[in-house]
């Protein structure tokens, strides 16, 4: 027997619609590319996208159609993001910081039609256009004013303010079945080709409503949210979407995310909740130390995409009074996974223990379930020290990548590549990505811990530790440190501090000095390059 409650289809814009309709005068505003802050209300916004789909569907726009988009967060990206979607095509938001090769890859293999693209990236797309043949037509996300010389292209180019105000300012938005595809985001493929995830309109308002919640995000109207992720990296984490469901105002920092930048938006805004990777959060600190500034709006910061370093937890609480919350994900699950939330036991502890348990990934909200696995697929304990192969299931976790026939789920479970292991109150704690862990003489050693413990000594800035090939023990750790511009800490001090907190097995065998650390288009330690040139670092 069916239920007898409406069963109207939802379509995502309707999220925007809400926010235009129940929140209308809250502020989305935009560090913009041209430069300058620029605000309009939800209302505003709302009416802008009605406007840009009436232009894209007379430009001949279908369901289905995937739209790309080289964007940074901007109130342009974020209109073009739901206009596009709410017509029944796919946002495919494009890495921009990708290699030009990958990003040539990706377009060719969504086959966008349209690329939106930022004034920053002109030079950039105008150079790959000839490779890219299924692009019929550029939208430069900018105003008359700053257009640029369209004659590079041999393709029409279409000033994105002028089709807003060639828009109509009705549109008739289509019922969608839920299970409709809404937006696409690759996989930065560190290993092989990048593959396409293809979210649903109903994977993301799931995923919507669950991060908004108290014990996931825990947004409300009265927020202001600093949506630093990028919309083209995992799917901005859903703030995309979340923000409005609950009316929050919107903060985008457009290109602008070097520590100065960051911090000007979060004083000036009063931003009380923000979401980045750590390298982000790096950043502010390094200009909060150097010009001894307070944060003093700011309540919490979320952070996820890698694992959070100790001492950045303990940074942000002791001298700013601002909360971290740790998360896990990934692209394949729209994104989020678990986040680190307390529980009733939590509230006992205090000092080291209290900041153990906030090093965690954290539990799954309702919506993910998760296992961890041997090599043989057995169920592992939740004991807090067993480890294995991470699955997760749900219904936001990705079945098939996009034009991808291979079955990538084990009796429903997708393999996430972590290593991780789960404590008895359900928290996991990401030991790895299974490809960087360590194995020396058939034990493991999670170079995520060594790496970490290194980023808290003073004078390291960052610090990337890989398995190099031993002729005894098949592989050892060797620590690669970047060093900051005033201090450097000897090798033995490095190896000193470690040993505190590891055993003299798991200590790396030797220290390297760098110059730089590369980083993946998404702000993580790139360990592909660091292994090809240091591999046989023991056998030389
Ligand atoms: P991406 O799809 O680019 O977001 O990458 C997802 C991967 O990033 C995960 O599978 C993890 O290996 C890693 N990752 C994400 N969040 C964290 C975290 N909080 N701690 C450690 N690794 C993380």
């Amino acid at each position: 027997m069916h239920g007898l409650m409406q069963s109207n289809p939802i379509n995502l814009v309707s999220i925007l619609e809400h926010a235009s309709r129940w929140h209308s005068e809250q502020e989305v505003v935009s560090n913009t590319v041209e430069g300058g802050i620029h605000r309009q209300s939800y209302a505003a916004t709302y009416s802008r996208v009605t406007r840009l789909a009436s232009s894209l569907a007379r430009w001949g726009v279908e369901h289905g159609d995937r739209m790309g988009t080289l964007g940074w967060n901007t109130h342009r990206h974020l209109e073009a993001w739901y206009a596009i979607s709410g017509q029944g095509a796919i946002c495919h938001t494009v890495n921009p910081r990708l290699f030009s090769e990958q990003i040539v890859y990706i377009v060719n293999h969504a086959e966008d039609r349209l690329l939106f693209i930022d004034l920053s990236f002109v030079d950039l797309v105008a150079e790959l256009m000839e490779r890219l043949p299924t692009v019929e037509s550029i939208v430069i996300m900018t105003d008359r004013a700053h257009m640029p010389n369209s004659s590079r292209f041999d393709c029409p180019v279409h000033c994105y303010e002028d089709l807003i105000e060639a828009g109509d300012s009705v549109f008739e938005w289509p019922d969608l079945d839920e299970n409709t595809g809404s937006s696409l985001c690759y996989t930065s493929g560190t290993t092989g080709e990048p593959k396409g995830v293809l979210y649903s309109h109903r994977g993301n308002l799931l995923h919507a409503y669950a991060t908004c919640g108290a014990d996931v995000f825990d947004i409300r109207s009265t927020d202001t949210v600093l949506m630093v992720v990028p919309m083209f990296h995992a799917n901005s984490w859903g703030l995309a979407y979340s923000a409005p469901m609950v009316g929050a105002k919107m903060v985008l920092p457009g290109p602008h995310m070097d520590g100065a930048s960051i911090y000007f938006l979060i004083t000036e805004e009063r931003v009380t909740k923000a979401a980045a990777v750590p390298t982000v959060w790096n950043m502010l600190i390094a200009h909060l130390r150097e010009s001894d500034l307070p944060l003093r709006t700011l309540q919490e910061v979320i952070i996820g995409g890698a694992a959070v370093p100790r001492s950045m937890i303990q940074e942000f609480d002791r001298k700013y009074a601002v909360e971290v919350i740790h998360a896990w994900g990934m692209t394949e699950m729209t994104p989020l996974g678990t986040i680190n939330r307390a529980k009733p036991f939590t509230r006992s502890l205090a000092g080291d223990d209290l900041l153990d348990a906030q090093c965690k990934q954290g539990r799954v909200p309702f919506g993910v379930d998760m296992k961890i696995v041997d090599d043989d697929g057995k169920a592992q304990p939740h004991d807090g020290k067993t480890y294995g192969r991470l699955l997760v299931k749900g219904p936001w976790t990705v079945e098939r990548y996009y034009k991808s026939d291979q079955k990538i789920l084990d009796d429903g479970w997708f393999d996430t590549g972590d290593i991780a292991s789960i404590d008895q109150h359900g928290y996991m704690q990401i030991t790895d990505r299974s490809k960087d862990v360590i194995k020396s003489g058939g034990e493991w050693i999670s170079s995520v811990d060594i790496e970490n413990a290194a980023m808290g000594i003073p004078g390291v800035e960052i610090a990337a530790c890989i398995g190099a090939a031993h002729p005894k023990w098949d592989e050892r750790p060797l620590l690669l440190v970047k060093a900051g511009e005033q201090q450097r800490p000897s090798k033995k001090e490095i190896r000193q501090v470690l040993a505190e907190s590891f055993a003299s097995w798991q200590v790396p065998d030797d220290i390297v000095y760098v110059d730089d650390i590369p980083l993946t288009a998404t702000g993580k330690i790139h360990k592909k390059p660091l292994r090809s040139e240091f591999r046989d670092f023991f056998l030389d």
